[in-house]
């Protein structure tokens, strides 16, 4: 393999799963990043491998399978942060008879029967997936970025050209910030909100299905549970809010009475990167090959091996 070196821009679940895919395949790879790992975007995430509602929908059907493969394999490890748990997706509304393509890798989805739904929800499906402790996650996507000699610098990209200059390969997953890098006026953020609290005993995640800006859902990670959510279209600010962390503790104990009085760990903001399709391709740019891989909205995680396995394709060529 060519020792020529990659830059990825973001560190992030995109830029780390790609520098970790791109340094095990024996490129040498410089991470550069304006954030830690652990304050991005990605480390605010619930997280479960799910069902991506995205565009362009092949791309995104072959990118969801391929990482639901690498989550599997991940939930063999423990300290990675990945673990299968089974759990209820539901809705407010009749959800009919169609579901996704990918839905049909979860192996043991069924319906709900009426008693398993919580009151005031009609519809919905129980099955296994894997869910992802994102900060433990990070911290696993780095150490194995940096055993295979990968090179993690905090420093922002101040323009494309820079980063031009500096490799002849650039990697792009700034998520919002590909809005000012890049100058896309598509990114646009929805801002996600998340409360973490002391796990009193819960094994089951629970996803609420809806269009709506506020919705319930819980996912276990071991001692602590991540409760959601929110999603605001066109709000940059990462303040947390206690009336909106307050809606998710009263929507989330409507539906599991024990998340009522457990004990706040952590309260946790990130801006999805929303955009009417995901963009993964290649651009030339002053000399260089900029590889943009951003956009993923609320799928980042669910996407992240697909997209990293596609773009070291392209860097392959
Ligand atoms: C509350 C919440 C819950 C979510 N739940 C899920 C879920 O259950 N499942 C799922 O799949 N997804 C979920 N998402 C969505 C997911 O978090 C995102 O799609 C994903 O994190 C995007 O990853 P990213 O690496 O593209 O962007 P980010 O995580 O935002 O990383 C971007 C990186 O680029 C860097 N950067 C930006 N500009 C520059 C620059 N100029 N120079 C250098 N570095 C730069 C940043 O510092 C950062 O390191 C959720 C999101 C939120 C907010």
């Amino acid at each position: 393999m060519t020792a020529e070196p990659v830059l990825v821009i973001g560190a992030g679940v995109q830029g780390l799963t790609c520098g970790v895919v791109l340094a095990e395949a024996g490129w040498d790879v410089r991470v550069r990043t304006a954030d830690r790992p652990r304050e991005t975007t990605s480390a605010a995430a619930g997280a479960m491998w799910g069902p991506a509602q995205l565009r362009p929908a092949d791309r995104v059907l072959y990118w969801v399978t391929r990482a639901h493969a690498e989550f599997l394999a991940l939930a063999r490890d423990e300290s990675s942060g990945v673990h299968l748990a089974t759990g209820r997706m539901a809705a407010r509304f009749d959800l009919g008879e169609a579901v996704p393509t990918e839905a049909r890798l979860i192996p043991d989805l069924r319906r709900c029967t009426p008693e398993e739904l919580p009151e005031g929800f009609v519809s919905g499906y129980r099955g296994t997936l894997p869910l992802i402790d994102m900060p433990r996650y990070l911290d696993h996507l780095v150490a194995r970025f940096l055993d295979a000699g990968g090179d993690l610098q905090r420093s922002p990209v101040q323009t494309l050209a820079d980063a031009a200059a500096e490799a002849s390969t650039v990697v792009n997953c700034t998520g919002v910030g590909a809005r000012e890098l890049v100058g896309d006026p598509g990114v646009q953020p929805v801002r996600g909100q998340g409360v973490v609290v002391r796990n009193p005993g819960i094994d089951e995640y629970f996803m609420e299905l809806t269009d709506s800006a506020d919705f319930a859902a819980y996912m276990p990670h071991g001692d602590h549970v991540v409760l959601g959510g929110i999603a605001e279209g066109q709000e940059w600010k990462l303040d947390v809010r206690p009336e909106v962390s307050a809606g998710i503790r009263r929507r989330c104990a409507a539906i599991e009475p024990r998340l009522a009085e457990a004990e706040v760990l952590d309260e946790k903001v990130g801006l999805r990167p929303w955009r009417e399709s995901v963009r993964l391709e290649v651009e030339r740019y002053e000399g260089a090959r900029i590889i943009h891989n951003y956009g993923h909205g609320g799928s980042g995680v669910a996407l992240s091996w697909g997209c990293a396995f596609e773009v070291a394709d392209l860097v392959a060529g």
